[in-house]
């Protein structure tokens, strides 16, 4: 069964937490650094869901999940913000953009993989199993 998920996100660090804490949930992580390669990548690996940073070098999240909405097969796909910005507007902006949800960096990783699977389709809430 697929347990696949994209992780756009520029910083090593996060990208390491949020890639231990998950694959010790059993989900499989295909890692991008910047915008361009992780929709390259969305659109050959068939992931679960992208988690999308919005602090991105040459094309922010915003712009990836803009690009990311216009392919149809990307159409239920999750697209989850992983994020610093905290502003008035950045969530409205975010999914307005094309984001399904949102979650604040810094990570709490007693929660974080229960609010991923959240946004995962019902029938892979209880993900990460094998
Ligand atoms: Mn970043």
């Amino acid at each position: 069964m697929n347990n696949r998920l994209l992780i756009i996100e520029d910083n090593e660090q996060n990208l390491y937490l949020m890639r231990f804490l998950l694959e010790r949930s059993g989900f499989t992580i295909i890692g991008a650094e910047d915008g361009r390669k992780g929709i390259e990548i969305a659109l050959s690996c068939d992931p679960l869901a992208i988690l999308l940073d919005i602090q991105l070098p040459a094309m922010d999240g915003y712009a990836v999940a803009a690009e990311l909405k216009k392919h149809p097969e990307l159409d239920k796909v999750p697209i989850i913000a992983v994020t610093s910005y905290a502003m008035v507007g950045d969530r409205e902006q975010i999914l307005a953009a094309g984001a399904t949800g949102y979650i604040e960096k810094p990570i709490n990783p007693e929660t974080f993989v229960a609010e991923i699977m959240h946004y995962l389709p019902k029938d892979r809430q209880t993900a990460g199993e094998k």
